[in-house]
This record gives structure tokens, C-alpha cells and sequence, in this order.
């Protein structure tokens, strides 16, 4: 039993010193990653369900490493996170998102573009005047810049937060909550958030119509959201039942595999020729 007890110990060190080992490694390759800019980002559209016209984009960002190819946001952003680096990166995400959409203007589709932040940078004192050069060198309209928060960020010290919504909101940008549901920021604080979308989860979407809790669940964050005058996205949509279900329960701008993964900019064109076709 020692023996047995000594080997799990072991193992069990192996693998935090291959975590450990993995994430130190990404804290220094993001360093190099910034200087060498290994970044692209990635678009997926949002598109009404009605029409299969597509409203806006989120930007996704991907990191196309030399040698070790695609490494998923979900691995690197939290150490970003961690580190701080996500300053720097975040403001080269909120560059590139809006010269994006600038482009897209240009060539007469003018679509919105929702920009993920972090926590750090939401926090951050310069944000607002990094937001605001970005939209006068850019001249994109502010309406046209969505930003997206998680509830966890908005819920620490909740007056703090809703001061700094309300001072992005006085830049004309429009704020969404992400992941919406899965946090838990209470419904009396949502009415107090200035915010004007909300992103219904993937979790919630992803198994209608076999799980009827996640149905009801589903239709009654769409209800609260029209109750308090926000818009809603739906996230996550990979199947026409998903669609009819949300259009039933009156949701109409969904973004998910169903209509299209994240694309590259390249990629874009041939998209809105094939949602034409649709
Ligand atoms: P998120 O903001 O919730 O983004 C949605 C994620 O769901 C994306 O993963 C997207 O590719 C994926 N997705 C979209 N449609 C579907 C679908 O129909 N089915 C499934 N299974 N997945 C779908 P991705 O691109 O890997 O990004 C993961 C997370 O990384 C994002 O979650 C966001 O939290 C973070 N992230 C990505 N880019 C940025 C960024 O530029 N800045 C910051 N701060 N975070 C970012
Ligand atoms: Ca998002
Ligand atoms: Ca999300
Ligand atoms: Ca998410």
C-alpha cells in the first residue's frame, strides 16, 4: 500500500509538473508571440435567423505558433491573464477588430463588431481613451463596437463596475454580457448594469430540444431580456431545431457553427455569398 501511495504521489507530481512546465512555457512564447506577432484574428458572424442576414461579427482571437501550430484561446488567455500580458494583446485585438470593420464598411457592409475583453482591461484606468483614439483613427460609428463582459467581471465591487459601464457607454460603444447564465450576477444587479445585449450561453443552447430544462431555461432568459429591453444573442447554435426553438421564443440573432465557424478575413467574402444562397 506504501508502495502504491508513493506512485500515485508520483504521478500525481509528474503531471502538475507537466502543467506547471506548459504553462510557463506559453508565458514565455506569448512574449515572443507580441514581438513576433503570431496573432490573427478570427470572425465569426451574427446573423439574423429571419433573413440569414448577418448583423455583426465577434472577434476571436487565434495563435498560430511556429512550431507548435494552433493554440486555443482557452489555453493561452487565462495565463495572458495571469501574467498581464493581455494588456498588450487586447489592445492589438481591439486595433485589428476595428480596422476589420472599417474594411468591411468600406465595402458597403456596414456590420457590427463585438470585441471580447478581459478582466484586466476592463479594469484598466486607460481604457477609455485607448477606445476612443481607436474610434477616431478608425472612424467606425461608436454603435458599431460591441463589447463583451462576463458577469464575473461586473460582480466584485458591483459600483465600481457599473461607473465604468457607464463611462464606456458615454463613448456611443454598445456593451453585451457573455456567457450569460453561467455566472451569478443576481437579476436585481442586471436591471442596475447599463448594458444593452445579452449572450444566452452555449451550455443552455447546446442540448435543445432533447433537455426541456434547458429549454425553459432558455425561453425565460430570452423573456427577461425583452422585459428589460435588451437585445439577445444566442451562442452556440449548430442545428435548424435550435433555430426554430429560439424564433419560437423570439430570438432572432444567433451565432454558431449552423451558420458558419470563425473565419478568417479571407474567408469572409465567400461567406456572405453563401448565406445569400440560403
Ligand atoms: P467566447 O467569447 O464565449 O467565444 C465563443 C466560443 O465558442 C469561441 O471559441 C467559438 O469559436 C466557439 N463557438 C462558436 N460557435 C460554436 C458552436 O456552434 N459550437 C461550439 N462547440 N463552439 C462554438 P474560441 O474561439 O476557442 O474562444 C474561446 C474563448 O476564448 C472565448 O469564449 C473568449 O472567452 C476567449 N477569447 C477569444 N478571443 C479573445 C480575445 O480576443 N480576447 C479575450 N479577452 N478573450 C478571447
Ligand atoms: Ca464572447
Ligand atoms: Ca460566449
Ligand atoms: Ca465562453
Amino acid at each position: 500500500a506504501k508502495a502504491k501511495g508513493r506512485n500515485t504521489y508520483h504521478f500525481y507530481n509528474q503531471e502538475l509538473n507537466a502543467a506547471a512546465k506548459e504553462r510557463l512555457m506559453i508565458e514565455n512564447e506569448l512574449r515572443i508571440a507580441i514581438k513576433e506577432q503570431q496573432f490573427e484574428l478570427y470572425y465569426q458572424p451574427q446573423v439574423d435567423c429571419r433573413t440569414n442576414e448577418v448583423v455583426g461579427f465577434e472577434a476571436l482571437i487565434r495563435w498560430f505558433h511556429p512550431t507548435q501550430g494552433m493554440i486555443s484561446p482557452v489555453k493561452f488567455i487565462p495565463i495572458a491573464e495571469a501574467t498581464g500580458l493581455i494588456v498588450e494583446i487586447g489592445e492589438w485585438v481591439l486595433w485589428e477588430a476595428c480596422r476589420f470593420a472599417k474594411r468591411l464598411e468600406e465595402q458597403g457592409r456596414g456590420n457590427n463588431i463585438s470585441i471580447n475583453l478581459s478582466a484586466r482591461q476592463f479594469k484598466d484606468s486607460n481604457l477609455k481613451a485607448l477606445l476612443s483614439r481607436i474610434l477616431v483613427k478608425t472612424s467606425i460609428s461608436a454603435q458599431s463596437l460591441h463589447l463583451e463582459l462576463t458577469e464575473s467581471m461586473l460582480m466584485g465591487d458591483v459600483e465600481v463596475a457599473i461607473n465604468q459601464l457607464l463611462e464606456l457607454k458615454m463613448l456611443g460603444v454598445s456593451l453585451s454580457i457573455d456567457d450569460f447564465g453561467t455566472g451569478y450576477s443576481s437579476l436585481s444587479y442586471l436591471k442596475r448594469f447599463p448594458v444593452d445585449i445579452l449572450k444566452v450561453d452555449r451550455s443552455f443552447v447546446k442540448d435543445i430540444p432533447a433537455d426541456s430544462n434547458d429549454m425553459e431555461i432558455t425561453a425565460a432568459i430570452i423573456a427577461m431580456a425583452q422585459k428589460l429591453n435588451l437585445n439577445v444573442v444566442a451562442e452556440g447554435v449548430e442545428t435548424s431545431e435550435q433555430i426554430t426553438f429560439l424564433k419560437n421564443n423570439n430570438c432572432y440573432i444567433v451565432q454558431g457553427y449552423f451558420f458558419s465557424p470563425p473565419l478568417a478575413e479571407a474567408q469572409v467574402p465567400e461567406l456572405y455569398k453563401q448565406l445569400a444562397l440560403k
